[in-house]
């Protein structure tokens, strides 16, 4: 069985739905298990929802543009006003005006996965309709039934057992001959309450489908003709890797090349399922493939620019040195409020985070951390962080920056950097 994930750019109109029809119509692997995004930037919109109705504001007027832009598609795809997606889509768009009624103080991310999975929801329910209306031989399933999570909201963790138990069902001979279509993103806690698994987290959803199912590959599909070298927006020279190993592809997406989901690739490398990353808009052009392979052209160098980061350093208020005590109640507290390092650096006497900015999260750090330590931070800094590096590069990047930070492997070089420098 193959795995394929359509994103969010993919379907983000009535032409984008088509394009994906048509690019499964020309598959002839079938069971082909499918996970969809929400529509275009649909979740951004659900996001925008969400704070309107916490912060006590009206919510119609971003629940009408919402409604209407899926509209707009459905329209387009449908010229029958009596067609089956309508009561599909307004059942959907109801339940979610409810669900943003019914929002009572609480946990934000308990409301935010209430709400945000809308999104996955009724672009299922839109390309389900579509395809079927093409021909296709299509079942569509609810995620939310084979994905099982704890209930860490908006960043649940999958338990496997569970899901792979679950999955096993989609197997049988039921769905043998043609597309299983499903949401990506969304998953189910024990206690029965929506789940997601953060932000992106649709290409994680392809790669659970396909460990539990022993797919022999996943292909995302996207706008761009691969897996690049680094973001073409920033840079114009950026590059198609053609091939990866799915360890380098981990190290960067760690490191924040948003091509692919951080937790991907590791269910993929567990069963070597090959992943492959390919345009949708030039569906013939050779993909990126990731496989086990050692890289094959390592002299390709990568390059990943984090923006919003924040460099915090940190020293004991008793003069005491950075040591492992020290070093554990401090990582102790980062845990406790998820906050996670991009990248540190221990001294004598201090450490030094670099991380991305979250002022709410800093202010509740700084709280824990006053009685202790003393703290001091720069805020507006890029975090530069090279793969395959060369001191050529390495200066033409950081040209015209001042470095804070820098750290060197044999591989990996990392720069805090800012562009001008002043005093905080
Ligand atoms: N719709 C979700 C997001 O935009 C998940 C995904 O697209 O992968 O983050
Ligand atoms: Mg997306």
């Amino acid at each position: 069985m193959k795995v394929f994930k359509f994103g969010g750019a993919s379907v983000k109109d009535a032409t984008g739905v088509r394009n994906m029809a048509g690019i499964l119509g020309k598959t002839t692997d079938r069971p082909l298990l499918v996970v969809v995004s929400a529509m275009g930037k649909t979740t951004n919109a659900l996001e925008r929802l969400l704070s309107l109705a916490l912060d006590k504001a009206s919510t119609d007027e971003a629940f009408d543009r919402l409604q209407a832009f899926h509209m707009q598609t459905v329209s387009e795809l449908f010229p029958d006003p009596q067609h089956r997606v309508y009561s599909g889509l307004n059942s959907l768009f109801a339940g979610l005006k409810q669900a943003l009624a019914g929002l009572i103080d609480g946990d934000y991310d308990a409301h935010y996965d209430t709400i945000v999975p809308y999104g996955e929801l009724i672009s299922s329910c839109i390309v389900y309709h579509f395809l079927l209306q093409h021909g296709m031989v299509v079942t569509l399933i609810d995620a939310r039934e084979f994905i099982h999570t704890d209930a860490h909201y908006r960043a649940a963790n999958v338990d496997w057992e569970k899901t792979a138990s679950a999955c096993s069902l989609l197997e049988s001979e039921t769905y043998r001959k043609g597309i299983i279509l499903t949401q990506g993103f969304i998953g189910r806690s024990a206690n029965g309450h929506t789940t997601s698994l953060g932000r992106e987290g649709s290409d994680f959803t392809a790669a659970i489908f396909a460990y539990c199912l022993n797919a022999s590959e996943v292909v995302i599909w996207k706008d761009v003709p691969g897996l690049l070298n680094a973001d073409p927006k920033r840079f114009a020279r950026a590059v198609k890797l053609d091939q990866i190993s799915y360890t380098e592809a981990i190290e960067l997406a760690y490191y924040g090349a948003t091509v692919i989901h951080p937790k991907t690739i590791k269910p993929l490398q567990n069963k070597n399922i090959v992943l492959k990353v390919q345009s949708f808009l030039q569906p013939e052009s050779a993909p990126t493939l990731i496989t086990a392979e050692p890289d094959f052209d390592p002299l390709i160098p990568s390059i990943i620019v984090k923006d919003e980061q924040v460099l915090i350093s940190i020293s004991p208020r008793d003069f005491s040195f950075m040591n492992e005590a020290n070093l554990h109640v401090l990582f102790g507290i980062l845990d406790a409020l998820h906050i996670s390092v991009n990248v540190m650096q221990t001294s004598a006497i201090s450490l030094s985070l670099c991380v991305d900015r979250n002022d709410e999260k800093l202010a509740l750090l700084l709280r824990a951390l006053q009685e202790k330590f003393k703290l001091r931070y720069n805020t507006g800094l890029s975090l530069l962080t090279l793969r395959h590096y060369s001191q050529a590069l390495i200066d033409e990047l950081s040209q015209g920056q001042e470095v804070l930070l820098e750290q060197r492997s044999r591989i990996t070089t990392q720069l805090v950097m800012r562009k001008q420098p002043s005093d905080q």
